[in-house]
């Protein structure tokens, strides 16, 4: 584990999150799969990580519910609908899209409910490729916005501004003319209840 990682993990040991580290997307898959009860439900935000990881596909199949809003052929009522019930499932999975040194976590959410989900949730697992970490939190942020969010537009088709040429235009995406993505931004500088929060740092590249 490298010295940048080291200090992650006692950064969130400080802010009561439960930091583990996982040399690859397998072992961060099974430390995961091993912490959710399979009597427990399911809840997520979209995340091209949690895809890398199969997530979803392995906890469905081994007989947790799963609230899934990105199902084919549902319609966007019951997309939402899922939204809602899985930010109270008894587990929320998510990824952020920038962590700093410190130990801050940055979420970008469109329709809120992986800010619901992350902050309220009754358990929480995190998981980020170590790509993710940034030298301080206002390099998170300007990741998120300026790196992430364009390429998670491209790759949903997302009628933002940026899905056009990949440059964050801020200041003109608002409705009726755009779909912003960026609507609310979640910072978590740390955790209150004990054992609620943990994040698997993953030592590969993962997600945008
Ligand atoms: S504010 Fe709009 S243009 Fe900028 S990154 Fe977010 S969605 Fe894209």
């Amino acid at each position: 584990m490298d010295k940048r990682v080291n200090n992650l993990i006692k950064n969130w040991q400080k802010r009561n999150i439960q930091g583990f580290y996982c040399r690859d997307k397998e072992s961060a898959l099974n430390e995961m799969l091993e912490v959710i009860p399979v009597s427990s439900s399911v809840g997520f935000s979209g995340s091209v990580t949690l895809d890398q990881l199969g997530a979803i596909k392995h906890l469905i199949a081994r007989g947790n519910t799963v609230f899934n809003p990105y199902k084919e052929g549902i319609s966007r009522g019951e997309s939402m609908e899922l939204r809602r019930q899985g930010a109270l499932a008894d587990y929320y999975l998510a990824s952020p899209n920038a962590i700093s040194e410190k130990g801050e976590l940055v979420f970008f959410s469109a329709y809120g409910n992986r800010t619901t989900g992350v902050s309220y949730a009754r358990n929480v697992i995190v998981v980020a490729g170590i790509n993710k970490i940034t030298p301080n939190l206002e390099e998170a942020i300007k990741r998120s916005r300026e790196q992430a969010t364009p390429l998670n537009c491209k790759r949903l088709k997302w009628e933002s501004p940026c899905f056009a040429d990949g440059i964050c235009h801020q200041e003109i995406c608002f409705a009726p003319e755009y779909k912003r993505m960026c609507c609310q931004i979640l910072i978590i500088e740390a955790e209150v209840t004990q054992d609620r929060l943990k994040v698997i740092l993953v030592g590969e590249n993962l997600g945008f």
